[in-house]
């Protein structure tokens, strides 16, 4: 990392943002903080330009219009793209993970072009995958298995330069047995949640990502004793 601190930029507050998805935000600058890395948080309006200099990009969800309009907006001004080509992290969820991809199912179906930034396509599913998902994240990753919540519409195929995020356990996910996707440092997934707050071991990796180094444990007891009332209370369903 080239500065002091870990710039996160959080995009599109005013158009992605379902689920409480800001929680992702105050998860790593609380999980940064308790190892004294300090970070900087810009909330970013649609209608401002993306800086290419932030460390950690976050998309949330969205509906289908305000996801079209973010995905407009954010090719037009080209910052992410050229923050993603400069290896910045980039973590978006659901409607911000769709638009990481080639193209996605608008309102009445039309295919809406996204960035390109990960090797997926989604496309409007027949029914909506609405529930709580877990899933068994790939090993290389090192992140323990992944539970949150999914509301979704669209169905996303992976291309050959992605990989799968997680194996899924129980839910819909991308809707061919994984969940999410990813490639280098660019990452998306179905999981609200918020994913983050619900799975501290993600947000653990994006903080990895940004310092390039192993990060001080943390006493995770409380988080961990919700994971396993939330993981016990889907797969024994
Ligand atoms: N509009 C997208 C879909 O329905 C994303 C929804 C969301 O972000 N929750 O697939």
């Amino acid at each position: 990392m080239s500065s002091d601190r870990i710039k996160i930029v959080w995009i599109y507050p005013d158009l992605l943002s379902t689920y409480g998805d800001q929680g992702n935000t105050i998860v790593l600058e609380r999980r940064a903080a308790l190892r004294g890395i300090p970070t900087e948080t810009v909330s970013l309006r649609s209608d401002e330009p993306v800086p290419a200099d932030g460390h950690i990009y976050l998309l949330g969800g969205g509906e289908d219009r305000p996801q079209i309009l973010a995905a407009q907006r954010l090719r037009n001004d080209g910052g992410l793209i050229q923050a993603a080509r400069q290896g910045a992290i980039i973590f978006g969820v659901c409607a911000g993970y769709q638009i990481l991809g080639h193209e996605f199912g608008g309102e009445e179906g039309q295919l809406v072009p996204g960035l390109g930034l990960l090797d997926i396509s989604s496309a409007r599913g027949e029914r909506r995958a609405v529930g709580e998902i877990v899933g068994d994240v790939s090993a290389e990753l090192q992140v323990p298995r992944i539970t949150g919540f999914e509301n979704h519409q669209g169905v996303t195929r992976l291309g050959q330069n992605v990989r799968p995020f997680a194996q899924v356990l129980s839910g819909i996910g991308n809707g061919d047995g994984y969940e999410g996707a990813y490639n280098g440092r660019v990452l998306g997934t179905y999981m609200h949640g918020p994913a983050l707050v619900r799975n501290p071991g993600l947000a653990d990796l994006l903080l990895r990502w940004a310092v390039g180094h192993d990060l001080q444990p943390i006493d995770d007891s409380w988080a961990g004793r919700l994971r396993e009332e939330r993981l016990n209370a889907v797969l024994t369903s």
